[in-house]
């Protein structure tokens, strides 16, 4: 569902929607672990305890609703209590009280299963219980019996401090896709995986005088002393998994990140992110399955720390910038213009948004970043009206984080009812990659979007491995080629066909193709004899301040 503001009617109406799909639909607070009991009459109560429903007298450690409010996304966990599984689903929104008030709540749904035989899936933990049993609970893993994050921290600190060896390393393993896997096959398909994960990592911790977790989901670290470590080891912990759950059409793919512990007086819980930042990075490789965090990963590290730290800053003290770059017609003019963001730093250098957009994103800010262009692009059109400039557009770019994070058709009418612009002046900049990665979820909201008059363009076409049949679920108004096709090729008659048959393709479709990174008037020519006549590129203009593209188009 979408993260966004709801009112307690709208939320009822919610709740009786999904009640029909899940065992148990309600609206939880996080931070009291309480029910909100939401009255017909628009009124709330707290009502007992959200973790009563199992059975249970204590909080979760692992509560999946406080890390949604905490993370903006949808979470979920899936708890074993009396040989049930309870699977949650923990989505983060803001509930408008009838006070006026606005809060977060978590809207969780949830599937009660049985175990389907009592010995396989029995609470792992108890396992390892004997008498203590509520301690226990408190900090092992109930599916898999190993341990859970916060007493893996402890104990891997008290290991390193310990000092019994010189060198240690700490792994983070994961499965590729395991989101993918779950659906295709199941979740109790998806339990048993993470259980012989656990098993295998067991057994090396144990032969190894280490430690292990499952740290959430299909998430899981060990901490191994170097001297018991060889990349043998998980290699063969890898291939027993694919042996065991690959199937004819799909392949089971664990892989791990490393960490060699060189500083031991940082928190482990960094210590677990940095090998996680190795595994990220062969996250899309066939060819090699273990990877070690590095130096440059590391500088990187520090960077992206500094990017997330000081983004409050540049956005209170207008160091983020709105550049225009032109987007010129057949006519040689201005017909409108892209926003693109430029981070000023304190020492006036300029960063470009390649070195901190993904980062933003990363950390679930890019919307933050986004909203502020928005309304600077909304404010620029408004300075134009009764201009000359009147007549001219503004695309902004819109990441796909957006979709999940904010209500996007609320936060641009909004923005464009409070500077009485027309929505068709603000064009909406999305890539290829996003629309094709993203489908279900955000079809819907382009639609709606394109109803209310905003102009949708496919950005950097040609960019990723496309797939040109998103093109017919998807109705853009406008193509922007990417400058792919403008590289130099070793088959020039080739491309010239590609490069055709695409803009024909486009106009067919009715779409006004634009071709982004035009430097030469050489490839002016070449486009333009191609039947493109729309154009953007330093050729004409780089990204400039909007006050120097107000003096450069008045
Ligand atoms: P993009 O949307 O494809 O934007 C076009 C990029 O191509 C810009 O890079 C622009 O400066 C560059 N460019 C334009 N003409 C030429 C040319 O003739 N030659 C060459 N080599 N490059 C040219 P920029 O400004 O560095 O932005 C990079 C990317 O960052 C953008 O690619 C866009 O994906 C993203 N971005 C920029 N601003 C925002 C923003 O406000 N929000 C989001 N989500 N992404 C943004
Ligand atoms: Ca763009
Ligand atoms: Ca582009």
């Amino acid at each position: 569902m979408k993260t966004g503001k709801y009112d307690i009617k709208e939320m009822r109406a919610i709740l009786k929607s999904m009640s029909g799909m899940y065992d148990i639909a309600r609206v939880v607070d996080p931070v009291e672990c309480r029910v909100l009991e939401l009255g017909d009459d628009g009124s709330i109560r707290m009502e007992e305890s959200c973790y009563g429903i199992w059975g249970s007298e204590q909080k979760c450690a692992n509560c999946s609703s406080a890390k949604a409010c905490h993370t903006g996304c949808h979470q979920e966990k899936c708890e074993l209590y009396n040989n049930k599984f309870y699977f949650i689903h923990s989505n983060p929104v803001k509930l408008k009280l009838p006070d006026g008030g606005i809060s977060d709540a978590v809207v969780e749904f949830v599937s009660i299963k049985s175990a389907p035989d009592g010995k396989e899936y029995n609470d792992r933990a108890l396992e390892n219980a004997g008498n203590d049993l509520s301690q226990y609970r408190a900090k092992y893993d109930r599916l898999t019996g190993i341990l859970k994050a916060d007493f893996f921290y402890e104990q891997a600190r008290e290991m390193l401090t310990d000092n019994k060896y010189d060198s240690w390393k700490m792994i983070i393993g994961d499965i590729i896709d395991f989101r993918f896997f779950n659906s295709l096959f199941g979740e109790e398909k998806g339990n048993s995986i993470l259980i012989k994960i656990a098993d295998i990592f067991k057994e090396i911790a144990n032969n190894g005088s280490g430690v292990c977790s499952r740290l959430y989901r299909d998430k899981f670290a060990l901490l191994l002393p170097s001297e018991h470590y060889s990349d043998d080891l998980l290699a063969e912990a890898a291939k027993v998994i694919n042996d065991e759950y690959s199937t004819s059409v799909y392949t089971v793919r664990f892989h791990f990140g490393i960490y060699d512990i060189k500083n031991r007086d940082i928190p482990i819980s960094l210590m677990c992110e940095r090998a996680n930042m190795a595994l990220r990075k062969i996250k899309k490789s066939f060819r090699t399955n273990i990877a070690y965090f590095d130096d440059t990963m590391m500088q990187r590290s520090i960077d992206e720390q500094k990017i997330i730290s000081g983004f409050d800053e540049a956005l209170a003290e207008g160091r983020i910038q709105m550049y225009l770059q032109p987007l010129i017609g057949d006519d040689g003019k201005p017909f409108g213009a892209e926003a693109l963001a430029r981070w000023i730093c304190k020492d006036g250098s300029i960063m470009a948004p390649d070195v901190f957009i993904k980062t933003l994103e990363d950390a679930g800010m890019i919307h933050r970043l986004d909203m502020y262009i928005w309304e600077q692009a909304a404010k620029k059109l408004n300075t134009w009206k009764g201009t000359e400039k009147e007549r001219l557009t503004i695309s902004v770019n819109m990441s796909a984080k957006d979709f999940y994070s904010i209500d996007i058709y609320k936060v641009l009418t909004d923005l464009m009812k409070e500077y009485d612009i027309k929505n068709e002046k603000l064009r909406l900049e999305i890539t290829e990659s996003t629309l094709i990665d993203n489908p279900e979820s955000i079809y819907p909201i382009i639609s709606q979007l394109q109803e209310a008059g905003f102009v949708l363009e496919i950005d950097d076409f040609g960019k990723g491995q496309s797939s040109l049949s998103f093109l017919k679920d998807i109705n853009a108004d406008i193509l922007k080629l990417d400058m792919y096709f403008l590289q130099e090729t070793q088959n020039e008659e080739r491309s010239r066909i590609i490069l055709k048959s695409v803009i024909e393709m486009a106009k067919a479709l009715g779409m006004q193709v634009i071709s982004e990174g035009v430097e030469t008037e050489q490839q002016l020519v070449y486009l333009t004899a191609m039947g493109c006549n729309h154009f953007q590129g330093y050729l004409f203009s780089k990204p400039i301040t909007a006050e120097e593209f107000d003096i450069k188009y008045a």
